[in-house]
């Protein structure tokens, strides 16, 4: 440490290097040779971001304020006693409120576009301008003066690739269910993609204006999927509606905020930006296009940005009304004009200090094949991914871990490196983490102060180790949990029962012919009538010619001790089969 005394020293929204050695009254290869440190290769002239710059002054010895209106010079140069400094005073990653960001979800034709639609015309901000808004994918709508952001893209389809690819961009699932069609198959499909997704529910039973509308026929058919609504003691809100007249449509929105203020959404609001393509195209006139979900911090005009390895410059932005706009905060959709390629729906665009090349520089040849190697499998949308983000001392040790990760082999869950590199664990890695729910792991490197506060306040874990195998190692668990046991049932043989011999109470002695295949003990028994499923048993005990024996083949007569309940019947037939488990390795 160069600073005995943390002086606290004032930080831009960027910064040319040159400027930064200024302030920290070093000279500027000290300062470059820091970043280098950092693995940020920089020039004098060129600009870096605040948070960069703010990690560096700490590296050097001084106390980080990022430049706010109410700090005046004289007070930000004042030292500080050090005790203050490890206390946490910076107010770098500071988190603000955020409006929250919602999903339509349903079977086709259950009033999903008519919903979105009853909202676009009602309560979105365009209303208020009178703006005729193009389809961008998502839009605002405002209530009791609070914005709720819904995303408005077609079917469950980017739902599910934005999941696929780990993020969670949605805060809350609405589920519109058809009052007079129920509960349909892609209602099914919707639960199952909210439930993973971990997110709240509301039901929004539509339709509720047609005659033929069966509220509670619907409400009990949520509760034969395991939907337990409110009104019948459960957790699910249901908000009855009518997407074409609008009744309770309010009602809706109402709980949507009060949902949103139950979760205390939060996203820090300065930069770096983090957010999510939900959008892309080229367009003929203006190139290529991408609506975009912005999850934390605030987007400039201005800004150098990268999405799946794509650069951009943002040239033009607008909102989802097509009105041009300078910045936009956390959970705003917005429409970015700058990318040099189109990037791909569900990549994650951040903000970058510079574009630099170093990725090719840095990196040789072989470390990017076995990058490579890792992230291909996890392409296959089959297959669970465990998101990593990996931070390392030096180049060495980072090509050692990816060599152990690419040995990991598994059908069926693989290790995703949403980014990894050299330095300490950084402010963006935490919320690069948060935003893309991967595990945040250091390698003989720590998180800095400003990243271990604001971890702290996102709920993320940072995972530190010193030694490869113990990194690896966890990998490991983590993706060994991601597999649950695999269940087998093995149908082994079939017996038609001739004769009934003793009948208990959750017991019975039956005897039968052997039809198919071979009746082994420790089977279970599925007990069937008229090709009707009774109910199920255990095996007992088997019998051949009155001796207990482990087998009885087909075309042979068996005696069966069925433990169970249901009382069997001459002419029912009994299906033996057992349960494997399947180990899973990696
Ligand atoms: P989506 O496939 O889920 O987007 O369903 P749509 O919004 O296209 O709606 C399917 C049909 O149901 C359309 O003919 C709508 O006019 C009609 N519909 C949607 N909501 C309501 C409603 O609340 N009441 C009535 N009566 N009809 C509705």
């Amino acid at each position: 440490m160069i600073n005995q005394t943390p002086q606290k020293i004032v930080i831009p929204a960027t910064i040319r290097v040159k400027d930064l050695a200024q302030i920290l009254d070093l000279p500027t290869p000290r300062v470059i040779k820091e970043l280098i440190q950092n693995d940020i290769y920089v020039t004098i002239n060129e600009e870096i971001d605040q948070e960069t710059a703010a990690v560096i002054a700490e590296d050097l010895g001084y106390e980080a304020v990022f430049q706010s209106k109410q700090k005046t010079n004289s007070e930000a140069k004042a030292p500080i006693p050090k005790k203050k400094k490890e206390k946490g005073e910076k107010v770098s990653g500071k988190l603000g409120p955020r409006p929250p960001v919602v999903t339509v979800m349903g079977h086709v034709d259950h009033g999903k576009t008519t919903f979105l639609d009853y909202l676009r015309k009602t309560d979105t901000i365009s209303q208020e301008s009178g703006g005729i808004t193009q389809h961008i994918g998502a839009y605002q709508v405002k209530h009791n003066g609070q914005v709720i952001t819904f995303i408005d893209t077609p079917g469950h389809e980017a739902f599910k690739a934005m999941r696929e690819r780990g993020a969670h961009l949605t805060d809350i699932a609405i589920l519109v269910i058809a009052a007079d069609d129920g509960v349909q198959p892609q209602t099914k499909e919707a639960i199952k993609h909210i439930h993973k997704a971990k997110i709240p529910l509301i039901v929004a039973l539509n339709k509720i204006d047609k005659p033929e509308a069966k509220p509670d026929k619907v409400k009990q058919e949520l509760a034969s999927v395991n939907i337990q609504i409110e009104e019948w003691g459960g957790k699910t809100p249901l908000q009855e509606i009518s997407a074409k007249t609008g009744q309770g449509v309010d009602e809706l929105l109402d709980l949507i905020l009060l949902i949103a203020e139950m979760e205390k959404l939060k996203a820090p609001l300065k930069q770096p930006v983090f957010g999510t393509v939900i959008e892309s195209h080229l367009s003929s006139q203006r190139g290529p296009e991408a609506t975009i979900l912005i999850q934390s911090g605030t987007l400039r005009i201005g800004d150098l940005v990268t999405a799946a390895s794509i650069n951009g410059k943002i040239k033009r932005m607008e909102d989802y009304q097509d009105k041009m706009i300078k910045r936009a905060g956390p959970s705003t959709p917005v429409k970015i004009i700058g990318f040099s390629e189109i990037p791909p729906v569900g990549s994650l665009v951040q903000t970058t200090a510079k574009h630099s090349k170093k990725t090719n520089k840095t990196r040789n040849q072989k470390e990017r094949e076995v990058l490579n190697q890792i992230n291909k499998k996890a392409l296959n949308p089959k297959i669970k991914k465990l998101n990593l983000i990996i931070k390392t001392d030096t180049h060495g040790s980072r090509e050692a871990i990816l060599e152990n990760l690419a040995k990991l082999k598994s059908k069926k869950v693989a290790a995703y490196i949403v980014s990894e590199g050299t330095g300490r664990i950084t402010e963006s890695d935490v919320i690069k983490s948060h935003i893309t729910n991967s595990k945040l792991i250091g390698f003989r490197v720590e998180p800095s102060t400003v990243a271990t506060k604001l971890a702290k306040q996102l709920g993320v874990e940072i995972h530190t180790y010193q030694v490869i195998y113990e990194l690896t190692d966890s990998i490991k668990k983590g993706l060994l949990e991601m597999l649950k046991p695999q269940i087998k049932i093995k149908e082994i043989a079939k017996l038609e029962v001739l004769a009934i011999f003793r009948t208990e109470k959750d017991r019975m002695i039956v005897g039968g012919r052997v039809t198919q295949g071979i009746v082994e003990t420790n089977s279970k028994i599925r007990v069937k009538r008229g090709g009707e499923l009774l109910g199920e048993g255990v095996l007992g005990e088997l019998q051949s010619a009155k001796q207990k024996v482990g087998k009885v083949k087909a075309g042979q007569e068996a005696g069966i001790r069925f433990i169970g309940e249901i009382r069997i019947e001459v002419g029912d037939i009994l299906e033996f089969y057992k349960v494997e488990k399947e180990k899973q390795t990696l």
